[in-house]
């Protein structure tokens, strides 16, 4: 789903035009259909730590093709700077340096991984190295090309480089999976988790729901879910029951059709399950809704449906489910839809910008909750994705809102898809209550 300025600009007069005006242009991102290998290499890790080694040997046994030095590579697929030892703002040239002789090699869609601790410490110097490696990361996203991303690894002090979760997310961030993502960190907070069985379908053996899943979205959600071999239950209203089967039949999956915001929906989602002798390792909670206005225009009939589906009906429904004590499994994964609305605030959506701001403190209070049982929660906040949902927006707006990031496009359902998935993976168990940004580096917010 290409949009009409970016067709445009990609013929060779609109890319002449955009040239001499100075306009975006947006290049192609490359994603898992035109990039399938798990990393894309050749892999450059830079670092002199015994971590920066551990690493390296950790991308070797995945079948990557590691270097340890820029030497005569002429295309460089990817970059990890290991930075897990930093004591002053002093350490960071030398590891950073001998990125920047290199960037012009960068080939497109090429990926930058830092692996660093979070700033959080009492050491003062220690803090501003580590604090450091944000600022620069962030800045770098913004001047990288032909849809290359740089995204950071914050790892807890006192957790190994080799914790399942650091591993999750650096092949994440260095796949053309995260194609959307860029100027982000992820933070791992324990070594909780563990890799799956299967490389090639890392959700074989588990069950995910997904509300929402009719269309836009949470069907995209659906359909990458079960090609990475999760069986799946897909929900939505009943007046989205025929797009609903439709997808049920294309992916073998339970539709059920409910309300979420129907009083007794978390039981009656409980006692479904359980007729089907089903227990959910994932639960996607999609389904979402807008209601724009400016607060003087406010009334309680956009405000409170707003509220109702997109968090009050989360917390209804994982309520149920932890209560009913046997509709869970053990690794459970809670993934909720945010939105960068809930984290920079977005004129005319005070109602949606509250609701989605509750879903990051959401999630951070349900992964404590879940920690003792070995599950974790966490939330995935979209920028501006093309959907149903987005092409309602006035074209002027839209158009705008679909530049303001580092990629200057608009992402994909797919996109959002893609880091559910990681985020619903045995693999991302040390990673909880985070919210991660699918949005280009979007302007808003940080
Ligand atoms: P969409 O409108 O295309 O799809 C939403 C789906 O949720 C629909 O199938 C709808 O029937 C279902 N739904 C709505 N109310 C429901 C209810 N009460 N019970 C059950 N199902 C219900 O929206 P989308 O663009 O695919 O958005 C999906 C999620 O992503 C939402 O939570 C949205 O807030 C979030 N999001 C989207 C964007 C974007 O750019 N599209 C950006 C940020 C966040």
């Amino acid at each position: 789903m290409t949009d009409a300025y970016t067709r445009f600009i990609r013929s060779t007069p609109g890319g002449l035009l955009a040239k001499q005006l100075g306009l975006p242009r947006p290049s192609r991102l490359l994603r898992r259909e035109d990039r399938p290998e798990p990393v894309l290499g050749p892999v450059v890790v830079l670092g002199a730590s015994a971590g920066a080694d551990r690493i390296a040997h950790l991308l070797l046994d995945q079948g990557a093709d590691v270097r340890r030095r820029f030497d005569e590579l002429r295309s460089v697929g990817s970059v990890v700077l290991v930075a897990d030892e930093l004591e002053a703002p002093a350490d960071l040239g030398s590891l950073v340096l001998p990125l920047a002789g290199a960037m012009r090699t960068l080939a497109p869609g090429a990926r930058v991984v830092t692996i660093s601790r979070p700033a959080s410490t009492e050491e003062a110097s220690r803090a501003a190295a580590r604090g450091g490696v944000e600022g620069f990361l962030r800045s770098l996203a913004h001047e990288m090309r032909g849809g290359a991303t740089a995204n950071g690894i914050l790892v807890r002090d006192g957790v190994e480089l080799d914790a399942p979760a650091v591993l999750g997310a650096l092949r994440f961030f260095l796949s053309s999976r995260s194609a959307f993502v860029t100027g982000q960190f992820l933070t791992v907070s324990s070594t909780d988790g563990s890799a799956s069985e299967n490389a090639t379908l890392p959700l074989a053996g588990r069950t995910a729901l997904v509300t929402g899943a009719a269309r836009g979205i949470g069907a995209a959600i659906a359909r990458t879910l079960a090609a990475d071999g999760a069986q799946l239950v897909v929900l939505d209203v009943p007046g989205a029951g025929t797009e609903l089967s439709r997808l049920a039949n294309e992916l073998r999956a339970v539709p059920i059709q409910l309300d979420v915001t129907s009083a007794g929906a978390g039981e009656r989602l409980v006692a479904f399950l359980r007729e089907r002798g089903l227990s959910l390792d994932a639960v996607v909670l999609n389904a979402g809704i807008t209601r724009d206005k400016l607060l003087a225009n406010m009334t309680a009939d956009r405000w409170d449906p707003v509220l109702a589906v997109n968090i009050t009906s989360q917390i209804a429904l994982t309520d149920a489910l932890l209560e009913a004590g046997d509709v869970l499994g053990e690794q459970v994964r809670v993934v909720s839809l945010a939105s960068t609305s809930g984290i920079a605030g977005n004129r005319g959506q005070t109602n949606y910008a509250a609701s989605k701001a509750g879903v990051m403190a959401f999630v951070d209070a349900l992964a404590a909750r879940l920690a003792p049982l070995g599950g974790t929660a966490n939330a995935v906040a979209p920028g501006f994705i093309e959907t149903e949902m987005t092409a309602k927006i006035p074209a002027l707006t839209r158009e705008v809102a679909r530049r303001a990031n580092s990629l200057q496009q608009g992402g994909l359902p797919v996109d959002v898809a893609e880091a559910i998935s990681f985020l619903a993976s045995t693999e991302a168990g040390g990673i909880r209550g985070e919210t991660l940004r699918v949005c280009g580096q979007n302007m808003v917010g940080r």
